[in-house]
This record gives C-alpha cells, structure tokens and sequence, in this order.
C-alpha cells in the first residue's frame, strides 16, 4: 500500500502535490520518488524489475532515485533545501 507525498520549496515556490509512492495490490511494480536532472522536476515513477526508471514528465531515463521517506531534498529547481512532507496517513491501493 502506497501514500502521498508533497514537495515545496519555499525559495522559487516550486511544488508538487498529491504524489504518490509505494504499491497498489501487487508488491511490483513501484511507485518511487525521483528528482529528475533533465527538466528539474520532482515527482514519482513506476519502476519495474530490470527496467530503467523514467521521468513521468519528460521521459529521461536518467533520473535520481530517491529513498520513499525522504524528508528533506535539494530542489530540482533552484538547488536549495526544499521540504517533502510525508502524509503518511493519506494512503491509496
Ligand atoms: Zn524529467
Ligand atoms: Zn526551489
């Protein structure tokens, strides 16, 4: 079972809300936080056993994982440190 997480930063107010990681019913596939370095955004992807994980909003192949609790990140953005808020009770399947 997954939850939500939401980004802000409160430098150049970039945020992402209601993004969601973890599983649904079924344990693979994933859904992971990412940072991605080609469009400098933030949000999370599906990752599959054996298969490199991509932005969901511009494709890179590329992009930094990140762990599923992280709370604190450096911004895709402007580089300073931005806040990932956990709601850990805000759950999906
Ligand atoms: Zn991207
Ligand atoms: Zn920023």
């Amino acid at each position: 079972m997954g939850h939500l997480v939401d980004f802000h930063c409160r430098y150049c107010r970039y945020e992402e809300k209601d993004v969601a990681v973890g599983h649904g019913r079924t344990a693979v596939p994933v859904l992971r936080l990412f940072s991605c370095p080609n469009c400098h955004s933030f949000g999370s992807c599906w990752v599959e056993e054996g298969q490199s994980p991509r932005c969901s909003f511009c494709y890179h192949d590329a992009v930094t994982l990140l762990a599923d609790d992280t709370t604190m990140l450096a911004c895709p953005k402007c580089g300073e440190r931005a806040k990932v808020t956990q709601r850990s009770a805000d759950t999906w399947e």
